[in-house]
């Protein structure tokens, strides 16, 4: 229970323009441990976990995220977003790339690893989210969900400490959306802290440690998963949850 903080938010307020769009959030995350963000749209889910790896600036307040103050100007972003992986709803392949050469793009790019050590590391990580076989092929030849699942493996592919997952399955078609939730949720299960903003309630609940509920930009309510879904105490949080169950 004495596991290290990964990620640690306090008072964060973001505004664009005169949208107070994050109104004070406080969260922290620990070492190993899966937390579902839910909420209704335009709550601020996307923002908060854009915060957290400084694809958005702050208004104010602090993050801190594997030991680096995001918030501090001198800080290298680009260091931390080496320790924070990040799956979108759209996966943004590169299409002149073949699969393996996606995932090797960081590695090479940034960490200046080795063209056959970085194979090696896409294949194994090809391996894990069982499309080995798909290595050489070019992203359009794939599926949604394989196209996900290669995307998942290309954020690993930098070893991060954290993973970042926004609504991964909202744009999958429906028979898709199972293979990429079973990968996530084997990534949960190997000990991965993770952060999840997720519109899939029973999987939220199968995998989460903590769910949060955000709405209208702050934390409405938090807690174990068979107490927020069970016996929700907010009257927003039951309104909520009584159109999405
Ligand atoms: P959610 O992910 O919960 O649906 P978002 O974080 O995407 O919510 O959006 C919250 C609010 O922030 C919305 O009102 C949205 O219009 C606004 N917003 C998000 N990104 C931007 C941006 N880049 N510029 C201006 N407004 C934005
Ligand atoms: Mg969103």
């Amino acid at each position: 229970m004495n596991s290290q903080v990964k990620i640690q938010v306090t008072d964060l307020h973001k505004s664009f323009g005169s949208n107070n769009v994050l109104q004070g959030i406080d969260l922290e995350i620990r070492e190993g441990e899966v937390l579902c963000v839910i909420g209704p749209s335009g709550s601020g889910k996307s923002t908060l976990l854009r915060c957290l790896n400084k694809l958005e600036d702050i208004t104010s307040g602090t993050v801190v995220v594997d030991g680096f103050d995001v918030t501090d100007p001198k800080v290298d972003i680009n260091e931390v977003r080496r320790h924070v992986g990040m799956v979108f709803q759209h996966f943004n392949l590169f299409p002149h790339m073949s699969v393996a050469e996606n995932i090797m793009l960081a590695p090479v790019e940034l960490k200046k690893m080795n063209r056959t050590e970085a194979r090696a590391k896409a294949l194994e990580l090809l391996e894990r989210v069982g499309l080995k076989e798909k290595a050489d092929a070019r992203p359009a030849s794939l599926s949604g969900g394989q196209k996900q699942r290669v995307a998942i493996a290309r954020a690993l592919a930098m070893s991060p400490g954290i993973m970042l997952f926004d609504e991964a399955t909202s744009a999958l078609d429906p028979e898709m959306v199972g293979e990429v939730l079973q990968v996530i949720k084997e990534l949960a299960d190997s000990g991965m802290t993770m952060v999840l903003v997720t519109h899939e309630m029973g999987f939220a609940r199968e995998v989460a440690d903590r769910v949060v509920f955000m709405a209208d930009g702050v934390v409405c309510e938090q807690g174990k998963p068979e107490d927020l879904f069970g016996n929700p105490q907010q009257a927003r949080t039951q309104d909520f949850l009584s159109k999405v169950l």
